[in-house]
């Protein structure tokens, strides 16, 4: 391991911030430098010495350029709602904020694109292509706080993962700049493109460390004209389980499949001031379909339905209209923030594995959390493989929570890897999970990862000591 050592920002760094963003764009304060040394990760926090919240691409390469020839960390920022600690600045030195960057310059109707700056909110974009009668499909549960530039760097997912894919599915092109401060294009406007490697994805989920994005090109398609949302109690979480791998054996792709086990409904709860609906069920399935033809997709439903019975739902509820579909999404949208607010010490894990092989994972998590006594919450979107597992300490001691929290992790990662998948399918590695990724990746590809940093990176000012050890 590369041990790393940085200058500090000194007065002298901090006047020419000052000169190239403007004196009301660099902080220093205690305020702002404890503001900009958290993301939504629990429990992590460290200060970096001055944040910068620049206006253009001149300003960063300026800025980067500074950086690199004073040997100074930069810790590019977008909204800081991520959960693996990207935007944490580990060895201080400068936040890099996009925050202001925020501008959508440009939707493309001609060629189904929108072109955008890096710091506008991603449910602010959607609302804007939808606007236009297009659709941009990733949702993260946090596209209300979050920045397309974020879900960029961490190749973020959501819900309709199932159907539409991710982030990464949607990114035709990147303006980005290097550490040393030039800048580079990549991809374009263009359907077709194997004009040299494909850096645009290489950046997709790199999470800060090679690159920052500056503007994007994002491919947008027809928004469906027609949706419909179930909500479906059961008696177990296996049989909600079971549910999602008939639907998917049965060749229907709905655009969405969740799911909450009960433990999750008391705190989604107190978070919303309201009862749910079903709240004495040990699971929901909430299912989301989409389509062009009304009829189709009552077909869609009715076959969805059937599968749903026959797997043990107790009942199904359909919603059509806007506030009934919000209403049915609003427990599951805020069980972060409710673990956050309500939810004491805990530990958040973003597992994956195939689809088909969710019932077994479940009962792994369930046969962790009674092994090492911690409290386990299962919730995620059961479409795509992906559960997140909140752990808490609870009335744990803090010894006992210690030795136990690292052990029920490294045996979940394990097990999630023994079952063909990941230890991390759209919140990142950031600082949280980097011990644990050459358990997944194998020792000869996390020494490629490291090249292809050094290649970008060689003075390792961006973002060091995130996803990897240098
Ligand atoms: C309640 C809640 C729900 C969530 N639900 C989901 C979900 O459903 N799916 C999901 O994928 N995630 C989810 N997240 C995690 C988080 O919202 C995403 O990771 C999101 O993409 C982070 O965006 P951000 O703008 O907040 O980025 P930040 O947290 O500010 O940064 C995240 C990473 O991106 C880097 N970065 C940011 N902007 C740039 C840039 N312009 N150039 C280069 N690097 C940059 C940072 O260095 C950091 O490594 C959730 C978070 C919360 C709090």
């Amino acid at each position: 391991m590369k041990r790393l050592s940085f200058n500090k920002v000194n007065s002298s760094v901090f006047r020419r911030l000052s000169e190239i963003s403007g004196p009301k764009a660099v902080f220093n304060n205690e305020e702002m430098r404890d503001k900009y040394s958290r993301d939504e990760t629990i429990g992590l926090s460290y200060r970096p010495e001055a944040v910068v919240l620049p206006a253009s691409q001149k300003e960063i390469k300026d800025i980067l350029l500074l950086a690199n020839s004073e040997n100074i960390p930069v810790t590019p920022r977008g909204l800081g709602t991520g959960l693996s600690g990207g935007a944490v600045p580990l060895y201080g030195g400068i936040v890099l904020s996009l925050e202001r960057m925020n501008n959508l310059i440009e939707i493309d109707r001609e060629n189904l694109m929108a072109v955008t700056e890096p710091g506008i909110i991603t449910g602010q974009l959607q609302e804007a292509v939808e606007a236009e009668n297009l659709f941009y499909p990733p949702d993260p549960a946090s596209l209300e706080s979050c920045s397309i530039g974020g879900n960029v760097a961490e190749g973020a997912g959501g819900s309709r993962a199932v159907r539409y894919g991710t982030t990464k599915d949607y990114v035709q092109g990147i303006d980005m700049v290097l550490p040393d401060g030039n800048a580079i294009q990549t991809g374009g406007k263009v359907v077709k493109d194997v004009t040299g490697y494909n850096l645009t994805q290489l950046i997709i989920g790199s999470e800060g460390t090679l690159a920052v994005v500056t503007r994007i090109i994002l491919r947008l398609i027809p928004l469906p004209r027609f949706r419909m949302d179930l909500l479906v109690p059961y008696s177990s979480l296996e049989e909600a389980a079971r549910t999602v791998s008939e639907i998917i054996d049965a060749k229907i792709v709905p655009t969405a499949v969740e799911f909450m086990e009960r433990n999750c409904f008391e705190l989604a709860e107190n978070h919303i001031k309201r009862k749910l609906a079903y709240r004495d069920a040990a699971a929901h399935l909430l299912i989301t379909l989409d389509g062009n033809h009304e009829k189709a997709l009552e077909e869609k439903r009715n076959l969805v339905g059937k599968i749903c019975e026959r797997n043990g739902a107790y009942d199904i509820f359909v919603a059509t209209t806007r506030p009934d579909i919000e209403r049915m999404w609003e427990g599951r949208k805020y069980l972060f923030e409710a673990a956050n607010t309500d939810g004491g010490l805990y530990k958040s894990l973003d597992v994956v594995v195939p689809r088909s092989i969710i019932p077994t994972l479940i009962n792994k998590i369930q046969m962790i959390s009674e092994k090492y006594r911690i409290r386990a919450m299962t919730f995620g979107h059961a479409g795509d493989g992906n559960v997140h597992v909140l752990l808490f300490k609870g009335e744990l001691a803090d010894d006992v929570w210690e030795k136990n929290i690292e052990r029920a992790q490294k045996q979940l990662y394990k097990e999630t890897v023994h079952l063909g998948g990941k230890i991390t399918a759209e919140h990142g590695i950031g600082l949280l999970r980097k011990s644990y990724l050459t358990m997944n990746l194998g020792s000869n590809q996390v020494e490629v990862l490291r090249q292809l940093k050094r290649a970008f990176d060689p003075n390792s000012i961006l973002n060091p000591g995130k996803i990897f050890d240098l």
